[in-house]
């Protein structure tokens, strides 16, 4: 389990255009980098289409997998969006949680696109710290 993720505005920026794009819909992707410190960012096209679930297009996860794997990466983080909230997982997300990496869950909040980060492992949740630096 790791307490603090770290990215940049940039990384910030492009999940959070992403959400706001795809909304009503879900947005997903993959963030990759070293330990805990991001430093690619994968929008994934959520194959479910919906407003209320999100399921990555297995080819598409894969190559995302392989290009990662290619660049010296690891898989540290996962996101996607609640267009209609909450702003934590939701009991299918811990249900369905596979990988050991950081989720992040971006939800509305006044009009403004937020996140927050959590480590999912046997069925609990944990909150991450999410650390924008420039
Ligand atoms: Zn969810």
């Amino acid at each position: 389990m790791i307490e603090k993720l770290f990215l940049t505005r940039s990384h910030w920026n492009a999940m959070r255009r992403h959400a706001a794009r795809r909304a009503p819909l879900e947005a997903c992707g993959l963030l990759a980098g070293k330990e805990a410190r991001v430093e690619a960012v994968y929008g994934m096209r959520n194959a479910a289409r919906s407003p209320l679930r999100f399921r990555m297009a297995a080819r598409a996860q894969w190559r995302a997998f392989c290009r990662i794997e290619d660049l010296g990466l690891e898989l540290v983080g996962i996101y996607h969006s609640h267009p209609i909230g909450p702003d934590q997982p939701s009991p299918t997300d811990v249900a369905e949680a596979m990988y050991p990496v950081v989720h992040l869950v971006w939800s509305p909040k006044n009009g403004e696109w937020q996140a927050r980060g959590f480590w999912i492992e046997g069925g609990k949740v944990f909150e991450v710290t999410l650390q924008i630096a420039q």
